[in-house]
């Protein structure tokens, strides 16, 4: 296929290079430059979209993507597959969805999960808002990138299955340092906590594939003195989608708001560039009353 790739960052341009070795014939185009192995650059962002079949969008935020799509909608050859695989608000990816469609295209979201590494190794799972037929259109080439799609319903659903995981996430990595935090001050050795929750009903991914503690469970960010993996920061974006989602349709999510602010402020305080998984030195440095 003739593919268009907007957004040629740490995600984007792995993903860019995995669809070109696999055969395809790839326009990429982002603000700095950048050239993926195998991929062409455009000087425009209308080079990177005119005469393409597929159009795939990897951009920083759902304002930044609202505009590229306003930009690039006149110029699309008809009946184009766009795909935004960017973490934006459910609004963002509605909106975005409804304009490529009112034009006679094909639209969906398909936001991803497994970082940088998945990207380059092409093992991200994708998850998926728009029609079925256009999520079967596009599921060849999220086959190339990543290893697991998931269909999720309409436009905005693969945007609302991200945030939900991520809160989940968020809440669930705060809590297992907690309870490291704690573990150390009751006196109990690390790894004997790891060996006791990692089997037993506190088990969690943040556990057992992502141990914030150093030197213990499988090689994580916290092996590497804390380098991401998966920035603080941007756990904290997602975070605030997940509140700003929450907002928009009256939901309660007390922990989620909690996750949110306690990424904040360890992000306002040194955290900012620093793996999510840090909250457990930064907590283990806190006392009960602060
Ligand atoms: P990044 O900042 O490395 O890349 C974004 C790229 O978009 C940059 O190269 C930037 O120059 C480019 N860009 C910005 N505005 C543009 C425009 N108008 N036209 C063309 N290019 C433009 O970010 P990333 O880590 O690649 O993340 C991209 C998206 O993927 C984000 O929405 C992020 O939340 C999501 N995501 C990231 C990860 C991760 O681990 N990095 C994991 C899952 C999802």
């Amino acid at each position: 296929m003739k593919i268009g790739f907007i957004g040629l960052g740490n995600m984007g341009a792995p993903m860019a290079a995995n669809l070109a070795a696999a055969g395809h014939d790839v326009i990429g185009f982002d603000l700095t430059a950048r050239s993926p192995k195998g991929v062409a650059t455009g000087a425009t962002v209308l080079d990177a979209v005119e005469g393409r079949d597929a159009v795939i969008t990897m951009l920083p935020n759902g304002a930044i993507l609202r505009d590229v799509a306003a930009q690039i909608g006149d110029a699309l050859s008809p009946d184009t597959l766009f795909i935004d695989c960017s973490t934006v608000d459910v609004d963002s990816a509605r909106a975005v969805a409804e304009l490529v469609t009112a034009q006679g295209h094909a639209a969906i979201d398909a936001p991803v999960s497994g970082g940088t590494v998945g990207a380059v190794a092409g093992t991200l799972t994708f998850m998926a808002g728009g029609t079925a037929q256009a999520f079967a259109r596009a599921l060849p080439l999220l086959e190339i990138m990543g290893q697991k799609a998931v269909y999720c319903g309409d436009a905005g659903a693969g945007q609302a299955a991200k945030i939900c995981n991520n809160m989940i996430l968020g809440a669930t990595m705060i809590v297992t340092c907690e309870a490291f935090a704690l573990a150390d001050k009751l006196g109990l050795d690390r790894q004997a906590m790891y060996d006791v929750v990692s089997t037993s009903s506190g088990q969690s991914w943040s556990m057992t594939t992502y141990c914030p503690a150093t030197g213990v469970g499988p090689q994580s960010p916290s092996d590497n003195d804390y380098k991401p993996g998966f920035a603080a920061e941007l756990m904290l974006k997602d975070l605030d989608l997940s509140q700003q989602a929450a907002g928009a349709v009256d939901a309660a999510t007390p922990l989620g708001a909690q996750a949110a602010q306690i990424y904040r402020t360890f992000v306002e305080t040194g955290g900012k560039g620093r793996d999510f998984s840090a909250i457990l030195p930064y907590l283990a440095k806190l006392g009960a009353q602060t």
